[in-house]
């Protein structure tokens, strides 16, 4: 047994292609007795989704060495100062520079990987008569 098809116009142009859940007259997306709901199903995803970002936004940027040298003097003088545990700090410092090689071998990659491009634009404009 097939079940029905919504029908509904869509956004693109097309027809929804969504089953029809038995005593409706279409999908859960079209029909207008379900629009309350699904206004407020889509409010709280809107919600969490917004949390992620706040929560997201909390995280420190260490992607670049200038980033990574402000957070470690923040952290050595933190721990001088007494506001972070020693063990905290070592552990933290020890993070770092595990980051900052990777932050180092990205940067080597992305240059090699430019000079082999130089490289072979360099050999093709040889190989071309002038
Ligand atoms: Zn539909």
């Amino acid at each position: 047994m097939s079940q029905p098809t919504c029908g509904a116009p869509t956004k693109a142009g097309g027809s929804c292609r969504a089953f029809v859940p038995p005593g409706r007259t279409a999908c859960v997306s079209h029909d207008p007795a379900m629009a309350a709901m699904v206004a407020a199903a889509r409010r709280r995803g809107g919600t969490m989704a917004a949390k992620l970002r706040i929560l997201e936004g909390k995280r420190l940027r260490l992607d670049s060495p200038a980033a990574e040298v402000k957070f470690t003097s923040n952290v050595v003088q933190d721990c001088l100062g007494g506001t972070v545990d020693v063990d905290v700090a070592r552990t933290t410092l020890y993070g770092l520079g595990i980051l900052l090689k990777a932050v180092e071998q990205a940067r080597q990659s992305d240059v090699e990987t430019m000079l082999a491009e130089v490289r072979q634009l360099v050999a093709e404009a040889r190989r071309r008569p002038a």
